[in-house]
């Protein structure tokens, strides 16, 4: 008998199978079987795996230099990155501040945020405002700013009474029975507008969203005009905006920004999982001009910082990555095989009773699912929905990321596919068609016991 793992998995009754090897959609196991990828992780391999240009650079850059502290040197992937990201200035955002994972750059983009207030004189801006059902992190900031209750709760007791949150926009649930899309989005925008009224119009640093919220609700993309009218609350008030593309971004729902297709700009964005695609542990945050000139005419430095910012082989890993997307056109693909895949699964999945929602942009799609179509309602909590699917999947050779409390943090589920920009149709197919599978086998209650501790986003989990 193999002794027990000292490592400390996500759970402390399961050892997960280990993976060996990877190459484009599939996983290999340590026992020989092989997986499709799905969800690229969560969202994260955008090139798929065993990407060999990737590696070389990696490997290039480790020989030449593996690490320079930040503080009295700069490298030369770090500028390339800086450059390729930013030279043409997208939507006003000028500065790259590389980090290591989501969580840090919406750490980064929090104190960034307070930090430009303080630099101007209104240190009185001490609150931020978020959304329920969202994700910005699990280090305490990023708990604090987002809305995943679960995640959240048991860490309360720490938490700062500087963050609130309001609604999502979230459509499939919480739109009224013949509200338009005009007259929602107003609804939300007065709701933000009374927020700031509430906790102080002149005391809010900034609001916090995902532009196509992840991994919380499921891929819930927002409502024609909703960031328009969002960032005109936010403009009114004096605060900023600050977008989490931390899943969605980097080419994910079809343009290399999510928020390109809001007619938007964040003044802060935090980018992460597409932008090294799992090579290297790397994000970051992108920054607009005008922060950069605060911080630039009052003390000059930013009071925040890592020893592994601006890794040299962590962005020689995204810039590679970048260079790829970009040169092989694969966000065009991402567009293409986005409208495959979503045909694909209104298809497929057409005759599942409790198939509720089909929903996202790109590659990143999400099926909820319902116990009750006509009414909306979904599976008791206790029957675990989605993460059955999701080990029912997982048996039938296909990794896909379940989801719990979709609808408000305990009721309901779905599940996330998120294949990589490299996906072809026929990988879509072989996917959804398992997945259909998977569902049938979940509703029959036909699952073996071996993926049974395999976690999910949801409930009782940590996954991020
Ligand atoms: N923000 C969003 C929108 C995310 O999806 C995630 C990760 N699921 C994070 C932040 C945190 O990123 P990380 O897990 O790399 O810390």
């Amino acid at each position: 008998m193999k002794p027990p793992s000292h490592v400390l998995h996500r759970s402390v009754r399961a050892q997960p199978q280990s993976a060996v090897g990877g190459s484009g959609l599939t996983l290999k196991l340590a026992d020989g079987r092989e997986i499709i990828d799905a969800s690229g992780g969560a969202a994260v391999a955008c090139l798929g795996h065993g990407n060999r240009r990737v590696a070389a650079a990696i490997g290039a850059q480790a020989q030449k230099l593996a690490y320079a502290h930040t503080s009295f040197f700069s490298s030369e992937p770090a500028e390339a990155l800086a450059d390729l990201l930013l030279a043409e200035a997208p939507g006003g955002l000028t500065h790259a501040f590389f980090v290591s994972s989501g969580s840090e750059a919406m750490e980064a983009a929090l104190k960034l945020a307070r930090q430009y207030f303080v630099e101007r004189g209104e240190s009185q801006r001490t609150r931020f405002i978020g959304r329920r059902q969202s994700y910005h992190g699990n280090t305490l900031g990023g708990l604090m700013a987002g809305g995943h209750m679960s995640r959240r709760a048991p860490y309360e007791a720490l938490f700062s009474p500087s963050f609130s949150r309001v609604s999502p926009c979230f459509p499939f649930h919480y739109r009224l029975p013949d509200e338009s899309d005009d007259a929602y989005v107003t609804r939300l925008a007065c709701e933000l507008d009374a927020e700031f009224q509430r906790v102080g119009s002149e005391t809010v640093i900034a609001f916090c969203a995902e532009t196509v919220v992840g991994a919380t609700a499921g891929c819930v993309a927002p409502v024609e005009n909703y960031f328009r009218r969002i960032r005109e609350v936010c403009d009114r008030h004096g605060a900023l905006l600050i977008l989490d593309e931390v899943m969605c971004g980097m080419g994910r729902t079809g343009t290399l920004h999510a928020w390109q297709q809001e007619g938007v700009t964040p003044d802060i964005q935090a980018v992460g999982k597409g932008l090294g695609g799992g090579y290297q542990p790397v994000a970051g945050i992108l920054v607009a001009e005008r922060v950069i000139e605060a911080l630039a005419a009052g003390s000059g430095v930013f009071v925040h910082g890592h020893t592994y910012q601006a890794h040299p082989v962590a962005c020689a890993a995204a810039l590679e990555v970048q260079r790829i997307i970009r040169e092989e056109d694969l966000v065009r693909n991402v567009n293409a095989m986005g409208a495959v895949l979503e045909h694909t699964l209104r298809e497929t999945l057409a005759g599942q009773p409790h198939v509720g929602d089909i929903r996202g942009r790109g590659l990143f799609f999400a099926v909820e699912f319902l116990a009750d179509r006509a009414t909306k309602t979904p599976f008791e909590p206790q029957r675990q929905f989605a993460a059955r699917v999701g080990r029912a999947a997982l048996e039938r050779g296909v990794a896909i990321y379940p989801g719990a409390g979709t609808i408000d943090g305990t009721q309901g589920d779905h599940v996330i596919i998120a294949p990589p920009y490299i996906a072809r149709a026929e990988d879509l197919e072989r996917i959804v068609s398992r997945l259909d599978a998977a569902i049938t086998a979940a509703l029959a209650d036909e699952i073996s016991t071996e993926w049974s501790k395999v976690g999910h986003h949801g409930r009782h989990e940590t996954r991020g």
